[in-house]
């Protein structure tokens, strides 16, 4: 088994060492519901899990594929960039998979102006030793701009306040998926 050749597993490695005592977590970009039901199944019972999505069918495919943990899951078909009025409290754990829901309309993607935004609105929230992990896709335009958007604000975030990893693959080619992955260090 792979464990660091895909962006997204290697950001589920650093998420997996937070959630057991996390209280609140959130899954930003929900789509089919795979990262909502890792989050779910490695979080205690006690926390919460916000998962955002603002296309229905996702919402749907995320809480069929979740049941088993729906008692601790709020459902939300709204857009991320309202997790700071949606999501009460301080957040230990979340994550962005951004882009589109393969095998759908690939014009439904996440967008770079609001995807800061939602970023900025996680960060504010983030408790300290908290974990942000954001998959990005630069292979398509959106992703891109994404990408230039993300990277001129994490280079001039206080690094008293935050530490932003970057885990790109070398030797794949320059659009290759790859991770940001964000700690809060002090309040
Ligand atoms: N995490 C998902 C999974 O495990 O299947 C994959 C997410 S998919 C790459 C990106 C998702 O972001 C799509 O389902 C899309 O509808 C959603 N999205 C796009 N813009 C959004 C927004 N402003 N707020 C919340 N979700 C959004």
């Amino acid at each position: 088994m792979q464990t660091v050749s895909n962006a997204i597993e290697f950001g589920q490695l650093i998420l997996e060492r937070v959630l057991p005592t996390a209280r609140t977590v959130v899954d930003a970009t929900a789509g089919n519901g795979s990262d909502t039901l890792f989050l779910a199944q490695r979080m205690s019972a006690e926390a919460r899990l916000y998962a955002f999505d603002i296309q229905p069918l996702a919402i749907a495919a995320t809480r069929q594929k979740t049941k088993d943990y729906a008692d601790r899951i709020t459902y939300l078909l709204d857009s991320h960039e309202n997790i700071p009025t949606e999501v009460p409290g301080e957040i230990d754990a979340a994550i962005f998979n951004l882009g589109y829901l393969p095998g759908t309309d690939h014009r439904v993607t996440t967008e770079a102006e609001i995807t800061l935004k939602a970023v900025q609105g996680v960060l504010q929230k983030l408790r300290v030793n908290g974990v942000l992990v954001i998959v990005v896709y630069p292979g398509h335009p959106a992703g891109q701009e994404e990408k230039k958007s993300l990277e001129e604000y994490f280079r001039l975030l206080s690094p008293r306040e935050f530490t932003v990893g970057c885990y790109t693959m070398m030797n794949h080619t320059e659009d290759a998926p790859f991770s940001y992955l964000i700690e809060k260090v002090r309040g």
